[in-house]
Protein backbone atom coordinates (compact mmCIF):
# COMPACT_ATOMS: atom_id res chain seq x y z
CA UNK A 1 0.00 0.00 0.00
CA UNK A 2 1.42 3.49 -0.58
CA UNK A 3 2.39 5.81 2.24
CA UNK A 4 2.23 8.73 0.62
CA UNK A 5 -0.78 11.23 2.90
CA UNK A 6 -1.08 14.45 1.15
CA UNK A 7 -1.82 15.78 4.76
CA UNK A 8 1.50 15.79 5.12
CA UNK A 9 2.05 18.69 2.03
CA UNK A 10 -1.62 19.97 1.88
CA UNK A 11 -1.02 24.23 1.61
CA UNK A 12 2.71 24.05 0.26
CA UNK A 13 4.32 25.41 -2.76
CA UNK A 14 2.87 22.95 -5.19
CA UNK A 15 -0.23 23.07 -4.05
CA UNK A 16 -0.42 26.89 -5.00
CA UNK A 17 0.43 26.21 -8.27
CA UNK A 18 -1.76 23.18 -8.60
CA UNK A 19 -4.45 24.74 -7.37
CA UNK A 20 -4.92 28.20 -8.53
CA UNK A 21 -4.32 26.69 -12.06
CA UNK A 22 -7.36 24.45 -11.02
CA UNK A 23 -9.50 27.94 -9.91
CA UNK A 24 -8.93 29.37 -13.15
CA UNK A 25 -9.61 26.67 -15.13
CA UNK A 26 -12.87 25.94 -13.66
CA UNK A 27 -14.19 29.62 -13.18
CA UNK A 28 -13.64 29.90 -17.27
CA UNK A 29 -15.55 26.01 -17.63
CA UNK A 30 -18.57 26.88 -15.80
CA UNK A 31 -19.46 30.14 -17.51
CA UNK A 32 -20.87 28.06 -20.57
CA UNK A 33 -24.33 26.67 -19.46
CA UNK A 34 -24.20 23.10 -20.63
CA UNK A 35 -23.49 21.06 -17.33
CA UNK A 36 -19.77 20.28 -16.78
CA UNK A 37 -18.52 16.33 -15.21
CA UNK A 38 -15.77 17.07 -13.14
CA UNK A 39 -13.31 14.01 -12.87
CA UNK A 40 -10.92 14.21 -10.21
CA UNK A 41 -8.37 10.87 -10.74
CA UNK A 42 -6.97 10.98 -7.47
CA UNK A 43 -8.56 13.04 -4.93
CA UNK A 44 -7.23 12.70 -1.36
CA UNK A 45 -8.66 13.37 1.64
CA UNK A 46 -11.09 16.15 0.71
CA UNK A 47 -10.40 18.68 3.64
CA UNK A 48 -7.14 18.92 5.21
CA UNK A 49 -5.91 20.77 9.05
CA UNK A 50 -3.02 23.02 8.64
CA UNK A 51 -2.79 23.07 12.57
CA UNK A 52 -2.90 18.97 12.70
CA UNK A 53 -0.57 16.38 13.44
CA UNK A 54 0.26 15.71 9.43
CA UNK A 55 0.27 19.03 8.52
CA UNK A 56 2.81 20.25 11.24
CA UNK A 57 5.09 17.19 10.74
CA UNK A 58 6.87 19.18 8.10
CA UNK A 59 4.81 22.67 7.81
CA UNK A 60 4.98 22.89 4.07
CA UNK A 61 2.32 25.38 4.15
CA UNK A 62 4.49 27.77 5.92
CA UNK A 63 6.13 27.88 2.43
CA UNK A 64 3.03 27.83 0.90
CA UNK A 65 -0.24 29.36 1.37
CA UNK A 66 0.86 31.17 4.83
CA UNK A 67 3.09 33.39 2.57
CA UNK A 68 0.39 34.46 0.66
CA UNK A 69 -1.69 35.89 3.92
CA UNK A 70 1.36 37.54 5.59
CA UNK A 71 1.33 41.34 6.49
CA UNK A 72 2.82 43.03 3.74
CA UNK A 73 1.94 40.73 1.09
CA UNK A 74 0.96 43.42 -1.78
CA UNK A 75 -2.22 43.30 -3.75
CA UNK A 76 -2.39 40.13 -5.28
CA UNK A 77 -2.71 38.78 -9.32
CA UNK A 78 -6.65 37.75 -9.58
CA UNK A 79 -5.54 34.14 -9.88
CA UNK A 80 -3.61 34.32 -6.87
CA UNK A 81 -6.16 35.97 -5.17
CA UNK A 82 -8.85 33.82 -6.56
CA UNK A 83 -6.78 31.14 -4.79
CA UNK A 84 -6.86 32.82 -1.86
CA UNK A 85 -10.14 33.47 -1.44
CA UNK A 86 -11.14 30.27 -2.20
CA UNK A 87 -9.14 29.10 1.02
CA UNK A 88 -10.29 31.56 3.57
CA UNK A 89 -13.59 30.56 2.32
CA UNK A 90 -13.33 26.88 4.44
CA UNK A 91 -12.06 29.50 7.15
CA UNK A 92 -13.75 31.71 9.77
CA UNK A 93 -11.64 34.53 11.17
CA UNK A 94 -8.32 35.95 9.83
CA UNK A 95 -6.58 31.78 10.66
CA UNK A 96 -6.11 29.34 8.21
CA UNK A 97 -6.85 26.40 10.23
CA UNK A 98 -8.38 24.19 7.28
CA UNK A 99 -7.10 23.33 4.04
CA UNK A 100 -9.21 22.65 1.17
CA UNK A 101 -7.98 19.53 -1.17
CA UNK A 102 -9.10 19.29 -4.93
CA UNK A 103 -12.53 17.76 -4.20
CA UNK A 104 -13.54 20.75 -2.36
CA UNK A 105 -12.34 23.60 -4.37
CA UNK A 106 -13.78 21.77 -7.03
CA UNK A 107 -17.49 21.29 -5.72
CA UNK A 108 -17.29 25.08 -4.76
CA UNK A 109 -17.32 25.81 -7.81
CA UNK A 110 -20.17 23.93 -9.73
CA UNK A 111 -23.73 24.49 -10.04
CA UNK A 112 -26.41 22.02 -9.55
CA UNK A 113 -26.07 20.62 -12.75
CA UNK A 114 -22.62 19.58 -12.75
CA UNK A 115 -21.38 16.30 -11.95
CA UNK A 116 -18.24 15.48 -9.94
CA UNK A 117 -16.42 11.71 -9.20
CA UNK A 118 -13.70 11.08 -7.19
CA UNK A 119 -11.27 8.48 -7.19
CA UNK A 120 -9.14 7.35 -4.22
CA UNK A 121 -8.05 4.38 -3.58
CA UNK A 122 -5.54 4.68 -0.06
CA UNK A 123 -8.15 3.07 2.57
CA UNK A 124 -7.68 5.66 5.45
CA UNK A 125 -7.89 8.94 2.80
CA UNK A 126 -11.10 7.54 1.15
CA UNK A 127 -12.60 6.93 4.64
CA UNK A 128 -11.86 10.90 5.64
CA UNK A 129 -12.55 11.78 2.10
CA UNK A 130 -16.47 10.30 2.02
CA UNK A 131 -16.93 11.66 5.62
CA UNK A 132 -16.22 15.04 4.51
CA UNK A 133 -18.01 15.13 1.39
CA UNK A 134 -21.07 13.43 3.47
CA UNK A 135 -21.41 16.98 5.24
CA UNK A 136 -21.63 18.40 1.97
CA UNK A 137 -25.07 17.16 1.33
CA UNK A 138 -24.27 17.36 -2.47
CA UNK A 139 -26.23 14.37 -3.12
CA UNK A 140 -26.12 12.69 -6.20
CA UNK A 141 -23.60 15.83 -7.32
CA UNK A 142 -20.85 13.80 -5.87
CA UNK A 143 -19.74 10.99 -6.66
CA UNK A 144 -16.53 8.90 -4.10
CA UNK A 145 -15.28 5.76 -5.69
CA UNK A 146 -12.62 3.29 -3.96
CA UNK A 147 -11.10 2.86 -7.70
CA UNK A 148 -7.70 3.47 -9.55
CA UNK A 149 -8.37 6.59 -11.51
CA UNK A 150 -6.24 5.76 -13.79
CA UNK A 151 -8.58 3.13 -15.01
CA UNK A 152 -11.98 4.21 -13.46
CA UNK A 153 -12.31 7.69 -16.04
CA UNK A 154 -12.81 5.55 -18.61
CA UNK A 155 -16.37 4.57 -18.01
CA UNK A 156 -16.69 8.35 -17.54
CA UNK A 157 -15.77 9.50 -20.80
CA UNK A 158 -17.14 11.03 -22.95
CA UNK A 159 -19.76 12.99 -20.67
CA UNK A 160 -23.66 13.06 -21.47
CA UNK A 161 -23.29 16.51 -22.12
CA UNK A 162 -19.75 16.27 -23.65
CA UNK A 163 -18.02 19.05 -21.41
CA UNK A 164 -15.75 17.47 -18.59
CA UNK A 165 -12.41 18.81 -16.96
CA UNK A 166 -10.42 16.22 -15.48
CA UNK A 167 -7.29 17.05 -12.78
CA UNK A 168 -4.73 14.08 -12.63
CA UNK A 169 -2.70 14.46 -9.55
CA UNK A 170 -0.64 11.44 -8.66
CA UNK A 171 1.16 11.00 -5.92
CA UNK A 172 4.03 9.45 -8.08
CA UNK A 173 5.26 7.42 -5.24
CA UNK A 174 5.59 4.41 -7.48
CA UNK A 175 7.76 5.16 -10.95
CA UNK A 176 4.97 3.63 -13.19
CA UNK A 177 3.01 6.45 -12.49
CA UNK A 178 4.42 8.44 -15.14
CA UNK A 179 3.74 6.05 -17.98
CA UNK A 180 -0.27 5.90 -16.62
CA UNK A 181 -0.48 9.48 -16.71
CA UNK A 182 0.94 9.18 -20.43
CA UNK A 183 -1.59 6.14 -20.93
CA UNK A 184 -4.51 7.47 -19.57
CA UNK A 185 -3.85 10.61 -21.85
CA UNK A 186 -3.56 8.87 -24.93
CA UNK A 187 -6.60 7.11 -24.49
CA UNK A 188 -8.98 10.14 -22.48
CA UNK A 189 -8.20 11.43 -26.10
CA UNK A 190 -9.51 8.89 -27.88
CA UNK A 191 -12.16 9.00 -25.66
CA UNK A 192 -13.73 12.32 -25.40
CA UNK A 193 -11.12 14.56 -27.78
CA UNK A 194 -12.69 18.00 -26.50
CA UNK A 195 -12.23 17.71 -23.04
CA UNK A 196 -9.72 19.98 -20.77
CA UNK A 197 -7.31 17.94 -18.93
CA UNK A 198 -4.93 19.06 -16.33
CA UNK A 199 -1.85 17.10 -15.36
CA UNK A 200 0.02 17.91 -12.66
CA UNK A 201 3.95 16.41 -11.66
CA UNK A 202 7.08 17.30 -9.31
CA UNK A 203 10.16 18.37 -11.26
CA UNK A 204 12.80 16.30 -9.20
CA UNK A 205 16.09 14.67 -10.45
CA UNK A 206 14.62 11.74 -12.19
CA UNK A 207 14.28 10.79 -15.71
CA UNK A 208 10.62 9.77 -16.29
CA UNK A 209 9.40 13.12 -14.31
CA UNK A 210 11.80 14.98 -17.21
CA UNK A 211 10.51 13.22 -19.71
CA UNK A 212 6.79 13.75 -18.72
CA UNK A 213 5.52 17.16 -19.83
CA UNK A 214 7.58 16.69 -23.15
CA UNK A 215 6.18 13.62 -24.04
CA UNK A 216 2.56 15.17 -22.77
CA UNK A 217 3.46 18.08 -25.37
CA UNK A 218 3.89 15.23 -28.53
CA UNK A 219 0.88 13.21 -27.99
CA UNK A 220 -0.91 16.91 -27.61
CA UNK A 221 0.70 18.35 -30.96
CA UNK A 222 0.02 15.07 -32.58
CA UNK A 223 -3.72 14.85 -31.57
CA UNK A 224 -3.82 18.37 -32.97
CA UNK A 225 -4.86 19.64 -29.31
CA UNK A 226 -3.55 23.06 -27.82
CA UNK A 227 -1.53 23.06 -24.51
CA UNK A 228 -0.37 24.88 -21.78
CA UNK A 229 3.02 23.95 -19.72
CA UNK A 230 3.28 26.34 -16.29
CA UNK A 231 6.05 25.70 -13.88
CA UNK A 232 6.91 27.08 -10.41
CA UNK A 233 10.43 26.50 -9.41
CA UNK A 234 10.98 27.73 -5.23
CA UNK A 235 14.49 26.45 -4.49
CA UNK A 236 17.75 24.84 -5.60
CA UNK A 237 17.36 20.94 -6.32
CA UNK A 238 20.91 20.61 -5.16
CA UNK A 239 21.44 18.15 -2.59
CA UNK A 240 24.17 20.02 -0.08
CA UNK A 241 26.23 18.01 3.15
CA UNK A 242 28.03 20.64 5.16
CA UNK A 243 31.51 20.44 7.18
CA UNK A 244 30.21 17.61 9.38
CA UNK A 245 29.33 15.20 6.27
CA UNK A 246 25.22 15.77 7.58
CA UNK A 247 23.15 15.79 4.43
CA UNK A 248 20.44 17.80 3.57
CA UNK A 249 17.92 16.79 0.49
CA UNK A 250 16.23 20.12 -0.55
CA UNK A 251 12.83 18.27 -0.61
CA UNK A 252 10.20 19.16 -3.50
CA UNK A 253 12.09 21.85 -5.49
CA UNK A 254 9.46 22.74 -8.38
CA UNK A 255 6.70 21.37 -9.95
CA UNK A 256 4.33 21.82 -12.94
CA UNK A 257 0.96 21.77 -14.63
CA UNK A 258 0.45 20.81 -17.75
CA UNK A 259 -3.18 21.36 -19.60
CA UNK A 260 -4.50 19.66 -22.83
CA UNK A 261 -6.83 21.70 -24.41
CA UNK A 262 -6.57 24.83 -21.95
CA UNK A 263 -9.33 27.55 -21.70
CA UNK A 264 -8.41 30.12 -23.84
CA UNK A 265 -8.06 32.71 -20.78
CA UNK A 266 -5.90 30.37 -18.74
CA UNK A 267 -2.23 31.80 -20.43
CA UNK A 268 -3.22 35.19 -19.80
CA UNK A 269 -4.03 34.92 -16.13
CA UNK A 270 -1.14 32.86 -15.46
CA UNK A 271 1.28 34.96 -17.09
CA UNK A 272 -0.40 37.60 -14.55
CA UNK A 273 -0.04 34.89 -11.70
CA UNK A 274 3.40 33.39 -12.03
CA UNK A 275 5.98 35.98 -11.26
CA UNK A 276 4.34 37.28 -8.39
CA UNK A 277 3.92 33.19 -7.21
CA UNK A 278 7.38 32.98 -8.08
CA UNK A 279 7.86 36.29 -5.93
CA UNK A 280 6.76 35.60 -3.08
CA UNK A 281 7.29 31.76 -2.30
CA UNK A 282 10.61 31.68 -3.42
CA UNK A 283 13.14 29.91 -0.94
CA UNK A 284 16.43 30.82 -2.34
CA UNK A 285 17.93 32.82 -5.54
CA UNK A 286 17.02 29.66 -7.79
CA UNK A 287 13.01 30.37 -7.65
CA UNK A 288 11.96 30.78 -11.22
CA UNK A 289 8.99 29.76 -13.37
CA UNK A 290 8.25 28.98 -17.17
CA UNK A 291 4.98 29.07 -19.10
CA UNK A 292 4.63 28.23 -22.71
CA UNK A 293 1.61 27.25 -24.68
CA UNK A 294 1.56 25.57 -28.23
CA UNK A 295 -1.25 24.35 -30.46
N1 LIG B 1 -5.67 15.96 -5.73
C1 LIG B 1 -5.52 16.15 -4.29
C2 LIG B 1 -5.56 17.63 -3.98
O1 LIG B 1 -5.13 18.43 -4.80
O2 LIG B 1 -6.04 17.99 -2.91
C3 LIG B 1 -4.26 15.51 -3.75
C4 LIG B 1 -4.05 14.11 -4.20
S1 LIG B 1 -2.60 13.32 -3.62
C5 LIG B 1 -1.31 14.15 -4.46
C6 LIG B 1 -2.68 11.77 -4.44
C7 LIG B 1 -3.74 10.82 -3.88
O3 LIG B 1 -3.95 9.77 -4.80
C8 LIG B 1 -3.37 10.14 -2.57
O4 LIG B 1 -4.39 10.39 -1.63
C9 LIG B 1 -3.27 8.65 -2.90
O5 LIG B 1 -3.75 7.81 -1.85
C10 LIG B 1 -4.19 8.55 -4.09
N2 LIG B 1 -3.87 7.47 -5.07
C11 LIG B 1 -2.69 6.90 -5.37
N3 LIG B 1 -2.81 6.09 -6.44
C12 LIG B 1 -4.12 6.16 -6.84
C13 LIG B 1 -4.86 5.61 -7.93
N4 LIG B 1 -4.27 4.79 -8.81
N5 LIG B 1 -6.17 5.93 -8.05
C14 LIG B 1 -6.77 6.77 -7.15
N6 LIG B 1 -6.12 7.33 -6.11
C15 LIG B 1 -4.81 7.05 -5.96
Amino acid sequence: MFSYRHAFHAGNHADVLKHTVLIAALQHLVEKDAALTVLDTHAGAGLYRLDGDYANTSAESADGIARLIAPGVPALQPALQAYLDMVRAFNQGAATRVYPGSPFIIQRLLRERDKLKLFELHPTDLRALAGNVAQLEAGRQVAVLHEDGFEGIKKFLPPPARRALVLCDPSYEMKNDYGKVLDMAADSLKRFATGTYAFWYPIIPRPEAHDLPRRLKTLATKAGKSWLHATLTVKSSKITENAAGDVKRPGLPASGMFLINPPFTLKAALKEALPQMTELLAQDKNATHTLESGG
